[in-house]
């Protein structure tokens, strides 16, 4: 089912577009049969089990970290993880440098953007991004590149809602293109939309997709 799901997918998406399978809570096996299929960037949300997975999976798959992070356990992830999507605060990405330099990496990360409405999404405001990218301690970290940013839209099936939060940010991710900012930051990947929302995520300028359930059906977390 897996691999029928996958290629449904892969269908529904330009080429441009970048497809993270997100395996939160999915045995192995799923993702063996994911990777037999092709995919190779898998999204995970609790580093222990992405270090988990990555130790027994093979060694090209693209581990990206979306979910929330405490700073404490960044260590884990930093020799092998490929691309962090959910950082919300400026102490974070001096963790993930400290830790990137221990491994002698350069890590890449997205800024967390909070586009939706909900009291419960974490992520910064506009102003706060643009702060972090003009200050000057930002310059000093060497061993991370701030590659673009992420966004969660409101949990609604209102696609007008869901439209106007994915463009805010699309035309803030412009914007900032056309800034000049630290040689750490190359503004090239925009990260929105889930299995819910994806195709609407695409038209508003998504080039990277978090699709989980959609490829490996619903999670359980008991
Ligand atoms: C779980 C998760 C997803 C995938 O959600 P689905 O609705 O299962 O596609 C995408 N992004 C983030 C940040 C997530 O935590």
């Amino acid at each position: 089912m897996i691999q029928e799901n996958l290629k449904e997918i892969q269908q529904q998406i330009p080429d441009h577009v970048t497809l993270v399978a997100v395996s939160k809570t999915k045995p192995i096996a799923d993702l063996q049969e994911a990777y037999n299929a092709g995919q190779r960037i898998f999204g995970e949300n609790k580093i222990q089990e992405m270090a988990d997975k990555y130790e027994v999976l093979p060694k090209d798959i693209k581990w990206h970290m979306i979910g929330h992070l405490q700073s404490n356990k960044v260590k884990y992830m930093a020799p092998f993880v490929d691309l962090i999507h959910g950082i919300d605060k400026f102490s974070t990405l001096k963790e993930i440098n400290k830790q990137a330099k221990k491994n002698n990496r350069v890590i890449n990360c997205l800024l967390q953007a909070k586009i939706a409405e909900e009291a419960t999404k974490f992520g910064l405001s506009f102003d706060e991004i643009e702060n972090i990218l003009q200050s000057q301690e930002l310059k000093n970290l060497e061993n991370i590149k701030i590659v673009g940013f992420m966004g969660m839209a409101s949990f609604t099936d209102n696609q007008e809602q869901l439209k106007g939060e994915f463009s805010s940010l699309q035309k803030f991710y412009k914007k900032q293109q056309k800034v000049e900012l630290p040689i750490n930051c190359h503004l090239e990947t925009l990260s929105m939309g889930m299995s819910g929302d994806f195709n609407l995520a695409i038209k508003e300028g998504s080039n990277m997709v978090r699709v989980g359930s959609s490829i490996f059906g619903n999670r359980n977390y008991n």
